[in-house]
């Protein structure tokens, strides 16, 4: 069983990563056009007519920007929890029946012989999910887009082999920094997005289990800054006793492109 992990954007103008197990080709969100995700799928040599299915996180923008055009157009099935579907219906447009899955966050399911489990996050969605999947003895996982982590939630994606986790803002540069106040509030609250620091304490937390890659997602233009979210996560590992690079190999995601692959 092999597997490949692709971020092919990551950031508040949009998110879409790519997981394939073998032959059963996935999408994580589809978050920038169509066009540009078509290009992008192939640029790293694969082709959408193999995507079996996007699994959407929530209902946001940057997260589901192309679903209904690649729906449309490839004929893939589309997974997403009741309150998502709900509040997406409208963007997304028409997508027939047949296409359309939903899914209880918490109770897993197969697509071919890949195991799903969604799982329920703290953000300002109708009900936003992460995703960890497994297939033939390996794990990925991806959870942004979340104001918070809870023990519970940091179980589900424990003992990935590959993992992305938000490192949305450097918490000084966002309070210092020119948002309106209540922008600043709702990021920094329980159900906004993941500070360097917070992402950097649940990786600590997971650090017995494995030797994952992680990738540092969602990061902010504007109140973040790659080679910081790098360092502040590495410093508190290696604070914890981890080496970067040995112990856990960290990777950066970016807005425009498609990150370094995963293959294993
Ligand atoms: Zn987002
Ligand atoms: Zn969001």
């Amino acid at each position: 069983m092999h597997l490949d992990f692709r971020p092919l954007f990551s950031g508040s103008t949009g998110n879409s990563e790519l997981v394939a197990f073998d032959d059963t080709v996935l999408l994580i969100d589809a978050g920038r056009t169509g066009k540009l995700l078509d290009e992008a799928i192939k640029a790293q040599g694969f082709d959408m007519r193999r995507v079996r299915a996007i699994l959407v996180t929530h209902e946001h923008i940057d997260h589901i920007r192309g679903v209904g055009v690649l729906a449309r157009k490839y004929g893939m099935e589309v997974y997403a929890s009741a309150g998502t579907w709900a509040a997406m219906a409208e963007k997304v447009g028409e997508i027939p029946a047949r296409q359309r899955c939903e899914f209880c966050p918490d109770e897993d399911f197969y697509i071919d012989r890949v195991n799903v489990s969604p799982f329920s996050i703290p953000h300002d969605a109708a009900q936003p999910t992460g995703y960890a999947l497994s297939c033939g003895g390996k794990k990925v996982s991806v959870m942004t887009d979340l104001g918070h982590t809870t023990r519970e939630l940091l179980s589900r994606v424990e003992g990935s082999d590959v993992m992305l986790m938000e490192a949305n803002h450097d918490i000084r540069m966002l309070t210092d920094g020119t948002y309106p106040e209540r922008l600043k509030r709702r990021i920094l609250s329980g159900k906004g997005h993941l500070s360097n620091e917070a992402c950097g304490r649940a990786l600590v937390d997971m650090l017995s289990a494995g030797r994952p890659r992680v990738y540092l997602g969602h990061l902010s233009e504007e109140n973040n800054v790659p080679e910081l979210a790098y360092s502040t996560v590495a410093r508190m590992l290696e604070s914890a006793g981890a080496k970067v690079g040995r112990d856990v190999f960290l990777s950066m995601t970016y807005p425009d492109r498609a990150a370094q692959a995963a293959s294993l």
